[in-house]
């Protein structure tokens, strides 16, 4: 057991998660939320989450469920969670205005040799940071959701992070079984959310234009590139398919770039295409089974990572 504690500031989805991740991993763990119905009902949550994990031998850590249960405290302010903290991860809602309020008031309590880090999916490290007297303590580390079965992070610094925040965060992430990135300059959307809504995009012209079913491109994606990415990402799989990359260009160069160039304008998701997109995924799974829906994608999900874990 760890006597470092970790401050997990937001216990909504996220703010849960991370939680979860840090006790699983022997840190003290202690969350503030600005509303206290949330803190209760987060720690209610995980104790079954824990409870469920250890039931299907998915625990994560040597510690027993009860045991990672204890190592998880609410705190009555901002300043208690914090003060002692080594680490700190922000989950606030997604708004530019309000992380910047939350994280000059964390600026306020931490440790100046602590690190501060931000869920945030998409606004740059620097605007949340800049005003900060503890900038260089700074980062982002974005989790994907859910982070206990999806386990890669995103990592970006601000331009005045020091160095060894980035070194000690993807320690950190990695000792905790994350899988961390470092993503070198900051840029929207970061890597991700980039690669997801090209995929999206394309999608979306593909089908506007007739070319494809809703359904059947998804099919595209789940039975076919899918099932090679939950393993192996798209360079290892050209690599492996032909004699490496030069005989990959050799071969392929011309083809690829003359598919590329035929990739149309970016478009908006409104209009007749989002009215075609919302029908045909409504006949896939009604609007009404959503929360079935996701039930069977969480248990699907955790099948997926006792596979893995066992590769
Ligand atoms: P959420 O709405 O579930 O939780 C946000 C929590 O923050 C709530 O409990 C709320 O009461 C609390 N809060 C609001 N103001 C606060 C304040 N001033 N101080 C302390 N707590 C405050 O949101 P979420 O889905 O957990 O997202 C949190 C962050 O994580 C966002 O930046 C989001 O972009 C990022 N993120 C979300 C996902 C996802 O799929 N949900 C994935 C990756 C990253």
């Amino acid at each position: 057991l760890k006597t470092e504690i970790v401050g997990v500031v937001g216990s909504g989805l996220i703010g849960r998660s991370w939680s979860m991740l840090f006790a699983a991993a022997g840190y003290q763990v202690r969350i503030y939320d600005t509303d206290p119905s949330r803190m209760s009902q987060a720690l209610e949550e995980i104790k079954l989450q824990l409870q469920d994990l250890d039931k299907r031998g998915l625990l994560r850590g040597e510690l027993t469920a009860d045991e990672q249960f204890s190592r998880i405290t609410i705190a009555t302010t901002l300043e208690e969670c914090v003060k002692d903290s080594f680490f700190i991860q922000e989950n606030v809602p997604e708004d530019a205005e309000l992380k910047k309020k939350v994280h000059a008031e964390l600026d306020k309590y931490i440790r100046s040799d602590a690190i501060l880090a931000s869920s945030t999916s998409a606004i740059l490290p620097s605007i949340i940071s800049e005003g900060l007297a503890h900038r260089n303590r700074f980062i982002v580390v974005h989790p994907t959701n859910p982070p206990f079965y999806a386990p890669m992070v995103e990592l970006c610094s601000a331009p005045w992070t020091d160095p060894e925040v980035m070194e000690t965060t993807r320690a950190l992430m990695k000792e905790i079984g994350q899988q961390p990135v470092t993503i070198n300059k900051e840029i929207d959307g970061f890597v991700l959310n980039r690669l997801q809504y090209a995929i999206l995009g394309e999608g979306w012209r593909l089908i506007r234009d007739n070319v494809i079913s809703v359904e059947d491109f998804d099919t595209v994606m789940k039975h076919g590139l899918g099932r090679r990415y939950a393993f192996m990402g798209p360079f290892e799989t050209a690599y492996l398919n032909s004699e490496g990359w030069k005989v990959y260009s050799e071969r392929y160069a011309d083809m690829i770039y003359r598919i590329q160039k035929s990739f149309g304008e970016p478009e908006k998701m409104v209009g007749p295409t989002l009215d075609k997109v919302q029908e045909e995924c409504n006949k896939m799974v009604p609007m009404e089974k959503l929360q079935e829906r996701r039930q069977w994608r969480d248990r699907r999900l955790t099948a997926l990572a006792k596979l893995i874990k066992d590769m």
